[in-house]
């Protein structure tokens, strides 16, 4: 058997016999992952669990309710072993028995009933928040219509009282509890959060940081909604803590833009994109590989790069990559389906998200994956 290697941390408490087992848990001692072998198994915030074979890519499956019952047995049997085991560290054996080992099945099992308590569901998030501390000062997204979307279908924007925020504030914190502290930023949500106006953005900010103090924040707009803030609105977000926005830019090409039914064009993106840098954010631009599939893969990658080349973009900003992926019921299968021509391979896809982080990397800019499938919260 190898030898027990354990970190602990004020972040997590990491311990294993690798490559048999390796487990980590949150500080307040719930599972996060547990890896046997090839096999890596992750433990979503609302104890769902999810499973993917390191040799098969970053794609997670949602486990079954039995066979996540099996899962967190397991963790939970090999974190008792180790705790009786002579040979374990003083200062391991204390987190677990102090923290881990409480957690019983069933009170691990009832996290799902707390977080849905304090969420609704968390659609997506970029691949560098997924640590954030996820604040939902809206639901849904103010457009909701682009044809390929369904991350909020069925779901009208909506904006709560501050109360409301307030209370569902403090429901995360407790929620999170300890595991604050593997936190990293503020992310506010749902879709389109910062579409919302100042006057009543200011004030769910200045909850956000109450609950959540010295933490930056962070979070999606698309080019239509945030136009119509003013140039003066995001230096005053700035001043209230917000760092960096993310955009669906999804492509520079308007003709795209238009036949995906997405608001905005590569003029206003432009525009945007200099009214955000001129109040000191950082940018995070996310472009859509594959969508229009062959007819529009040429005007699509030119017109995207011509649009990059005259954006003000520098080190702190980011292109996200992004593999399209088709739903099956969208209006955009329909559209793409009356007009007879079918999407891009998985290959293809892949093959074109390469030569375009290649070629983007080599002008100068900061590129990387955002695989929507990879997305567990
Ligand atoms: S603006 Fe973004 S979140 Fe809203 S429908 Fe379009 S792609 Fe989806």
């Amino acid at each position: 058997m190898n030898d027990l290697n354990a970190q602990i941390s004020a972040t997590a408490t990491v311990f294993g016999r690798d490559p048999e087992w390796v487990l980590s848990f949150d500080r307040e001692g719930r599972l996060l992952t547990l890896v046997q072998g090839q096999e890596l198994f992750k433990r979503a915030l609302d104890s769902r669990v999810f499973r993917r074979d390191r040799r098969e890519g970053r794609r997670w499956e949602l486990l079954p309710d039995r066979e996540r019952q099996e899962v967190l047995a397991v963790a939970r049997e090999l974190a008792a072993h180790t705790a009786a085991d002579p040979a374990t560290s003083a200062g391991l054996r204390a987190r677990l028995e102090s923290e881990v080992l409480p957690w019983t099945l069933d009170r691990l099992l009832a996290e799902e009933q707390r977080f849905l308590a304090t969420y609704r569901p968390i659609a997506i998030l970029p691949p560098d928040r997924y640590l954030a501390v996820v604040l939902q000062a809206t639901e849904g997204c103010t457009w909701n219509r682009c044809t390929f979307c369904s991350f909020y279908q069925g779901r009208p924007f909506r904006l709560g009282a501050p109360e409301d925020f307030r209370r569902h504030a403090e429901a995360v914190r407790d929620l999170l509890g300890r595991d604050v502290a593997r936190r990293r930023g503020i992310f506010l949500a749902d879709g389109n959060a910062l579409a919302v106006g100042n006057r009543r953005l200011l004030p769910l900010f200045a909850l956000a940081r109450e609950h959540f103090p010295g933490q930056e924040i962070t979070g999606f707009i698309d080019v239509y909604s945030g136009s119509r803030h003013e140039p003066t609105d995001w230096r005053e977000l700035a001043a209230a803590g917000l760092t960096q926005v993310y955009i669906g830019m999804e492509t520079g090409c308007d003709e795209l833009l238009r036949w995906v039914d997405k608001p905005g064009s590569a003029v206003e993106l432009a525009a945007f994109v200099r009214e955000l840098k001129a109040a000191g954010l950082a940018v995070c631009l996310i472009l859509m590989l594959g969508v229009g599939g062959a007819a529009w893969r040429e005007r699509h990658r030119r017109e995207t790069f011509e649009t990059l080349a005259g954006l003000p973009l520098d080190h702190r900003d980011l292109l996200y990559l992004s593999p399209f992926v088709e739903e099956k019921s969208s209006a955009y299968v329909e559209r793409r389906r009356a007009e007879g021509w079918e999407p891009l391979s998985t290959e293809e896809i892949e093959a074109e998200t390469a030569a375009w982080a290649a070629d983007l990397r080599a002008r100068g800019l900061r590129v990387g994956r955002y695989d929507i499938r990879e997305f567990v919260y």
